[in-house]
């Protein structure tokens, strides 16, 4: 029977340790805080950043939630970065995405000083990441790494296979997995014959954006599924299509006309010796490790 990789237990065991190392800081006189710049008014972003800002009251991280506009301009924002990569009490920059079309966002991003990139998205810390050095690391990667180690699930020797090669996921995943010593491939659209480098993986972390991508045939029998994917489903047909006869899901569907499916159909967790479900997995370490990230740089700012 395939484990469950129970995201939230293990992103509340993060926190808690998060949570005794901001009491030691605090008994320095020390108060780690996180700048969470929202701009405009993009339902899903305000709920992200509120949990963000929400864990770090619980946390005992200060917070300064700050909303720009929605008409807002790249040298405005460029401007609040600024002044935020100069303010003592902010040790970390979370510029929540996606930002509207008028703002370069790659310009933007890259303004921010690494020693408060608390996202690991700067090519500087991108940089660092690859070379085996990392200061700060994109937080869902390093969320994938945390539930495989905290599961005791081996990587070093594995095949690991990672599908999709985005800045912010696939690729620094492939890069963690990597350090952790497993033989990496790393799959995208052009690949060709996907299914026989996914047939292939021991670990296979799937970051694509696709509804229930990948199915059963497409995974080797006991292998550990990581599902970094979050696509929503709306219609009755998405929803037969991976939930038919689920009482569970069934009712959530109900209750708020929607569910949440990854980019793994849920078929192939029954032949999986692990995997991360979701809701319930890789997304709830996304937020710890932000946290984690957050008195990191405090502490590194500090020479701590
Ligand atoms: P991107 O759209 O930036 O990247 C998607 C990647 O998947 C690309 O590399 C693309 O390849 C590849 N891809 C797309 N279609 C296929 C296909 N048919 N076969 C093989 N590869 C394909 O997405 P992100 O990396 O930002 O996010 C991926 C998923 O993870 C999304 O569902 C997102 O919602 C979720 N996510 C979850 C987070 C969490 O907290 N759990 C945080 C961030 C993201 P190519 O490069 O060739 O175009």
């Amino acid at each position: 029977m395939a484990k469950v990789l129970d995201g939230a237990a293990i992103a509340a065991q993060i926190k808690q340790e998060v949570a005794e190392e901001v009491r030691a800081l605090a008994s320095r006189g020390i108060r780690p805080g996180l700048a969470a710049v929202l701009v405009g008014n993009v339902a899903a972003s305000e709920i992200y950043v509120g949990s963000k800002v929400r864990a770090c009251e619980e946390l005992g991280i200060s917070s300064d939630l700050i909303t720009p506009p929605s008409d807002v301009t790249t040298a405005q924002m460029l401007e609040l970065v600024e002044q935020l990569n100069h303010r003592d009490d902010i040790d970390g920059i979370l510029i929540q995405l996606p930002l509207p079309p008028q703002i370069d966002s790659k310009n933007l991003l890259d303004a921010i000083h690494p020693a408060k990139d608390v996202d690991g998205f700067h090519p500087i810390n991108a940089g660092r990441l690859q070379a085996g050095r990392p200061a700060l690391a994109p937080c869902t990667p390093a969320g994938v790494i945390e539930i495989l180690k905290r599961s005791h699930i081996p990587i070093a020797g594995k095949h690991a296979v990672v599908l999709g090669r985005s800045d912010i996921v696939g690729k620094p995943a492939a890069m963690l997995l990597l350090h952790e010593n497993a033989t990496v491939t790393i799959c995208h659209s052009k690949t060709e014959d996907l299914a026989e480098h996914t047939r292939r993986a021991d670990i296979l972390v799937a970051a694509i954006g696709r509804p229930g991508f990948v199915t059963a045939d497409m995974v080797r029998p006991g292998a550990t599924l990581i599902d970094v994917g979050i696509n929503r489903l709306t219609t009755r047909e998405e929803f037969d299509r991976f939930f038919a006869g689920d009482a569970k899901r069934e009712a959530t569907f109900a209750k708020r006309g929607s569910t949440l499916v990854g980019d793994i159909h849920p078929k192939a967790f029954e032949i999986s010796s692990a995997y991360t479900p979701v809701p319930g997995g890789v997304g709830l370490l996304t937020i710890a490790m932000l946290m984690a990230n957050t008195v990191r740089a405090a502490k590194l700012r500090r020479g701590i």
